[in-house]
């Protein structure tokens, strides 16, 4: 019998023990690779880690409780947790090029509640403090507090519509962000599809908000940070980036100068799991002068750090600090663009016309479904999806007129613009095909044979390309 990689004997082993107690759950896990294998996976937000970021987790650093910070922990024996934080952030800052980096964030939601409460408690605590002359929070007396908390729920946020690809996160209401600030958004300008920086800029000086975030879920274009520093100087605001989607695109150098966040805002945020190939989680970035609010984080916002996860972290950092994880970035974008190419000159309506990015959203509306129909008609199909919304969407959010693409996880799987380009042709194949049932905007018409037909065909399409290909569970 030839000798087993190291990654296939530890994956096989970790599931051995893990059968040992609960079989289902190692057959989960097993199914869930398989699954993984089959699928043609367009979910912008979606990638595969590496065996080395995955084991990273898989230990017992996790056992560890350690509030606090690196040599500054609430509980004893951290040595090692600490020495595991201090590598994370020594490859997250060379990687950024960031003067600061905080990597306990569990996710992106919980790096946007920290970079929220580090800005609310530099504009409004601290000047607080300073005018009450006290030292700290647990000094003030009952009505210098209820003036604080006062002033803490009356600042304002500017941040990217919903429709225009925003995220919750940016001051809406479902989210804690939206009952923390009052919030006013930004679009696009309908013509084109792109940010209206004029009228970013004019809603800026009118509203006057404390903070103006940049960043989205569904955005094709770049964002010009510079212009928007301009603008949150000229009104006095604290200007923060949510890069979640695009970190991959910063770390592998496709955005420099004005496209890159890093130089530009005082407090950045992003996730580690999408375009930057990593664990689950989150980070936080900023300029010193907000680091020490920043490190507040745990516990003010954030449980115990995870300890593993800050491991998986370094790894996925430390891998894309090597001259490969440009090559890839830059093959993002290129598949992104020929995806986007195959499906114009198909026939097919994007927002904006095309893509800078990592994603492409196509406007179903012509094909007269709604997005949610063709998500699962797509789904049918063997291609995996999701629905957005597009500007100003006749559909709203839950039923939509769009569908949101990526080319992350393909892209790490090695696909390239040929596949593309066939990509392309499956998805328009399946669009034009889709009708809407009578009176439905979920249900709709689509005929088994050829979504079964498309599905072999995205199988084929992915078969040169094993996804992990050095785990072999036997
Ligand atoms: N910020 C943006 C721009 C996102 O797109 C997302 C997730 O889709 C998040 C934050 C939230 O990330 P997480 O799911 O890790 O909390």
């Amino acid at each position: 019998m030839p000798e087993l990689n190291a990654e296939s004997t530890a994956f096989r082993a970790a599931l051995e023990v893990v059968r040992s107690v609960e079989p289902r759950i190692a057959d989960a896990i097993a199914q869930e690779l398989t699954d993984q294998r089959e699928s043609l996976k367009l979910i912008a937000s979606e990638n595969y880690a590496s065996p080395a970021v995955l084991l990273a987790m898989g230990n017992w650093l996790s056992d560890k409780y350690a509030e606090g910070t690196i040599g500054r922990r609430f509980y004893a024996g951290c040595q090692n947790v600490d020495a595991v934080e201090s590598i994370a952030v020594e490859h997250a800052k060379a990687l950024f090029g960031a003067p600061y980096a905080y990597v306990q964030p569990h996710s992106g939601i919980d790096a946007n509640l920290v970079a929220y409460w580090a800005i609310l408690a530099d504009r409004v605590e601290v000047p607080y403090l300073k005018k009450f002359e006290k030292r700290q929070i647990n000094d003030l007396t009952d009505a210098e507090w209820a003036e604080l908390r006062q002033a803490f729920g009356n600042q304002r946020l500017l941040g990217m519509s919903l429709d225009a690809g925003g995220h919750l996160t940016h001051g809406f209401r479902p989210n804690i962000s939206g009952k923390m600030f009052d919030q006013r958004s930004y679009g696009v300008d309908m013509a084109t599809g792109q940010i209206d920086y004029a009228a970013l800029r004019e809603t800026a000086r009118e509203f006057k908000p404390a903070v103006i975030v940049g960043g989205y879920s569904a955005y094709p274009r770049k964002v010009n940070f510079a212009t928007l520093r301009e603008i949150a100087d000229e009104v006095g605001a604290t200007f923060m980036v949510d890069m979640a989607h695009f970190a991959g695109l910063v770390a592998g150098g496709v955005f420099t100068g004005d496209f890159n966040p890093i130089p530009h805002a005082h407090i950045v945020t992003t996730t580690t799991h999408k375009s930057l190939r990593g664990p689950r989680g989150g980070a936080v970035f900023c300029q010193p002068e907000l680091s020490a609010q920043v490190d507040r984080g745990c516990p003010m916002v954030l449980g115990g750090p995870l300890p593993h996860v800050m491991a998986a972290k370094a790894i996925a950092f430390a891998e894309a600090r090597r001259p490969e994880f440009s090559t890839y970035a830059q093959q993002i974008v290129t598949n992104s663009q020929a995806l986007a190419e195959g499906l114009l000159k198909r026939g097919v309506r994007l927002v904006s016309g095309g893509t800078d990015n990592h994603l492409v959203l196509i406007d179903v509306h012509p094909f007269g479904i709604t997005g949610r129909q063709a998500e699962q008609a797509l789904l049918d199909s063997g291609i995996v999806t999701n629905r957005n919304a597009i500007p100003q969407d006749p559909n709203g959010a839950w039923y939509t007129s769009g569908i949101r693409i990526g080319t992350p996880a393909l892209t790490s799987r090695g696909l390239g613009v040929a596949e593309m380009d066939q990509i392309a042709e499956l998805i328009h194949n399946v669009l034009s095909a889709t009708t809407p049932a009578e009176g439905s905007k979920a249900k709709f018409n689509l005929d088994p044979a050829l979504a079964d037909r498309i599905s072999k065909q995205a199988t084929e399409l992915l078969a040169p390309f094993p996804l992990y290909p050095s785990v072999d569970l036997g």
